[in-house]
């Protein structure tokens, strides 16, 4: 249906490149849903082109998933891992070699939709130079992110005034849950258009396997107390409350607890010095014994410790949406979660999981504890918690209404395909 140059888009995701290796330092959500709409979109018949930056020699500039779906890599600075905040200065050249690329193909988009502030910039520059439909979607907003760390950077006053403009000016912003737009409303905007698309999950990879299955490939008794954290090692995701809880937890001597901490870390850059002040933690609170450190968990085991997990904790400080407790969801796995952000959206409290205050280790302790003490109880949790992602989180879901939203976008009339000359 959408397979002329017209149904042609492209996912711009500057700083999170959808074909890298996820759970490392800055590499974590917006990657996968870049990647994973993109895939799904392409499925409903779109060609879809994601852009990214090009962070070495060796990366491939032009990566094919599937025959409409490909990942684009451009030059933005100089080859290496570049943190957000200094990107900002490199993006002129990113729009510049997305012109030379548009320029080579011999057409021009019609349609981009921008993850992250970064790429909304680009995109609102790209509009001064062609016409073009944006849509975009915020990922973290800095109103929100700003509240709640201690350094605020350089970079802030920027951030903040591109963030307002791109909600006043863009065709239409895409908020993944409805306190993500609320947050819009209240900090960033009242002007501007937004329409509520929430984060999706592979019901398929998540959720085929049994809780015995999983332990005996990762070799876990039948009998532990399994609780899990998945994500990225950054303060904002609070794992030190969950170390600290645990600590705390009445299952702790004597009662099989175990708990694992997945992710992955660099050497020197800060989410490997976030991990080291982690483990510290676990060393000083005499938890080493019953803590594992997986390191980055790639698609072949994920999926095999949501599914041997009691719980999966996300204690994060503050989360736009929280994809980690969407796929423990659909793992049938029941969720404790700080009462945050999308969070409050994603898990209900005593059907799916509970919610607790971020950074309170005796709530947190509280809330594992009641799930780790009562079987049946955790039984009926990971029931409800699957059928809530089966009903609103899917993948093709979410690619449904996005199309909807670009066909929609695209139908006006000032949105003809444009032919480069
Ligand atoms: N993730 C992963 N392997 C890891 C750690 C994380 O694949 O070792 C994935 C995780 O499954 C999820 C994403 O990284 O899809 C994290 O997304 P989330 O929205 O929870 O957090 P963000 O990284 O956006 O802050």
């Amino acid at each position: 249906m959408y397979q002329d140059k017209q149904h042609r888009i492209a996912l711009i995701s500057v700083d999170g490149d959808p074909a890298i290796e996820i759970g490392q330092e800055e590499a974590g959500g917006q990657n996968v849903y870049v990647r994973q709409v993109g895939y799904a979109l392409a499925k409903l018949g779109w060609q879809v082109d994601m852009f990214t930056r090009r962070s070495s020699h060796d990366q491939a500039a032009i990566v094919q998933h599937s025959p409409n779906c490909r990942t684009i890599r451009l030059k933005a600075g100089p080859a290496g891992f570049m943190g957000r905040d200094v990107l900002f200065n490199h993006l002129s050249e990113f729009i510049a070699e997305f012109q030379r690329f548009q320029q080579q193909q011999g057409f021009q988009y019609s349609l981009i939709h921008t993850n992250y502030w970064l790429s909304s910039w680009v995109g609102m520059e790209l509009k001064k130079l062609q016409p073009l439909i944006q849509v975009h979607t915020y990922h973290s907003l800095g109103a929100v992110k700003y509240r709640s760390v201690d350094n605020i950077p350089l970079v802030a006053t920027q951030r903040l005034a591109i963030e307002k403009a791109c909600l006043e000016t863009v065709d239409c912003v895409v908020a993944t849950s409805p306190q993500e737009q609320q947050h819009m409303r209240l900090l960033v905007s009242s002007k501007g258009r937004i329409e509520m698309i929430p984060c999706g999950t592979d019901i398929e990879k998540f959720g085929e396997i049994s809780r015995s299955t999983a332990r005996e490939k990762l070799g876990i008794a039948p009998d532990a107390k399994m609780v899990l954290y998945v994500g990225r090692f950054d303060r904002r995701k609070g794992i030190e409350t969950l170390v600290r809880s645990v600590a705390k937890s009445r299952f702790r001597d004597g009662g099989n607890l175990q708990l694992f901490i997945g992710g992955g870390s660099r050497p020197g850059q800060s989410d490997g010095l976030e991990r080291d002040r982690i483990a510290n933690i676990v060393t000083e609170l005499k938890l080493d014994d019953c803590t594992k450190f997986t390191g980055r968990l790639d698609d072949t085991v994920l999926p095999f410790y949501y599914a041997a997990a009691d719980v999966c904790v996300v204690p994060s400080h503050y989360e736009p949406f929280g994809l980690v407790a969407i796929e423990a969801m659909a793992s049938h796995t029941p969720v404790v979660a700080s009462n945050v952000g999308g969070l409050q959206f994603t898990v209900v409290p005593e059907i799916t999981g509970l919610l607790a205050p971020p950074k309170d280790e005796d709530a947190f302790t509280v809330a594992i504890d009641r799930i780790l003490a009562n079987s049946a109880w955790r039984d009926e949790l990971s029931v409800a918690g699957r059928q809530r992602v089966e009903i609103a989180f899917s993948w093709d879901s979410v690619a449904s209404r996005l199309t909807q939203l670009y066909t929609r976008l695209l139908a006006q009339p000032e949105a003809k395909p444009q032919i480069a000359a």
